[in-house]
């Protein structure tokens, strides 16, 4: 099969055709220019790395409901609303609505999500045991329960999941980000937060101990932004679990400091875990708010700065021998980047014999 029209990648976009045998990329170059000469069956599209949900808390799935019209600590901090739905729901309930979660976004050419697993051991073995045959990689960054926190119950989940991610400095005093972020890191682990989400943080209250990966930075000052991009640490946004509480950040101020920009959507109790959907918001968002953003810069985020930020550069580049398989939408070429992060649907994938 041939696709013709363009690449969206590491390297940007491009026009271009790309001849796949079983989803594999065998072949690519110059539209008009394939060996096959008319041989192989040839559709129109564009041609990008697998879309990656860089943030996710998937275990709060089973308690979506339309949520009261209150604060981020009313609804999702530690004791609200969340967590008291959480604690009165099955492991089964759980795990139930954690799988049709990761279906969905398998669904959606999804291949791999981040996701903060609260509830302790219990709550990383839930979310393997959904995860259990489905064809998307899930990086678990679980969270330790007791506070002061227990060595035993922090290396539990070290050894079972990819690291740890935790609410924030606001919530979580110094030593026991220090803790955990060692631990980790001894243990070839991850340590990440959230941070300046309800109110601006000072950047060295989340920058020290150093953490793999942020999330939110909503109201984060310019020179905040600057400071992040100097140490190299991806952000994950949430537009539409921000846009939920009232907030919009400016993206445009993110891609103009430089930052590496990643796409989750957080709650799966707020927002339905589709990547789609959120560069869609994204953009239109920054349009309504009067700073628009580059479609570019969110394609990135959603199809190729995570493979590079999880070490997986082979999975961000569509050329002969990639790791795994690229995603074939029926999009129109022109302008691909922007068809990609405003257009792109599950209805639109055309399957490649990968799937
Ligand atoms: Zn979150």
């Amino acid at each position: 099969m041939i696709v013709e029209g363009a690449i969206v990648d590491v390297d940007g976009a491009r026009p271009a055709y790309v001849r796949l045998q079983k989803g594999r990329v065998v072949e690519v170059g110059r539209p008009g220019t394939d060996s096959r000469r008319g041989k192989d069956k040839k559709i129109h599209g564009i041609v990008c790395p697998r879309p990656v949900n860089s943030h996710t808390h998937l275990g709060d799935a089973a308690a979506a409901q339309d949520p009261p019209r209150a604060g981020v600590s009313e609804i999702v901090g530690p004791g609200g609303l969340k967590f008291q739905r959480l604690a009165a729901l099955s492991a089964a309930a759980k795990e139930a609505a954690m799988r049709a979660a990761l279906e969905r976004m398998v669904g959606e050419g999804i291949a791999a999500v981040v996701d903060f697993r609260e509830e302790g051991v219990p709550g990383v073995e839930e979310l393997r045991r959904a995860a259990e045959g489905l064809p998307i990689d899930v990086r678990i960054l679980g969270r330790p329960l007791r506070r002061p926190v227990e060595v035993g119950e922090l290396n539990r989940i070290l050894r079972m999941s990819e690291g740890i991610g935790i609410s924030s400095a606001r919530e979580e005093n110094s030593l026991t980000r220090t803790l955990i972020a060692e631990r980790a890191h001894r243990a070839g682990k991850w340590f990440a937060l959230h941070a300046s989400e309800e109110v601006r943080e000072s950047p060295e209250a989340y920058l020290l101990p150093k953490p793999d990966l942020l999330v939110h930075l909503t109201k984060a000052a310019f020179d905040d932004l600057e400071a992040v991009a100097r140490a190299r640490i991806p952000v994950a946004v949430c537009l539409r679990s921000n846009a939920l509480f009232g907030r919009g950040p400016d993206l445009a101020e993110f891609a103009r400091a430089g930052i590496r920009l990643l796409i989750g959507s957080d709650n799966a109790m707020l927002n339905s875990p589709s990547v789609f959907r959120e560069t869609e918001f994204a953009y239109l968002s920054g349009r309504l708010l009067h700073h628009p953003v580059d479609a570019a810069y969110l394609a990135r985020a959603a199809f190729v700065e995570p493979w590079l930020w999880l070490d997986e550069p082979g999975r961000a580049h569509v050329v002969p021998g990639m790791s795994g398989s690229p995603l074939v939408l029926r999009l129109p070429p022109e302008d691909p980047a922007y068809q990609l992060a405003t257009r792109a649907t599950e209805q639109l994938i055309v399957p490649t014999g990968a799937e």
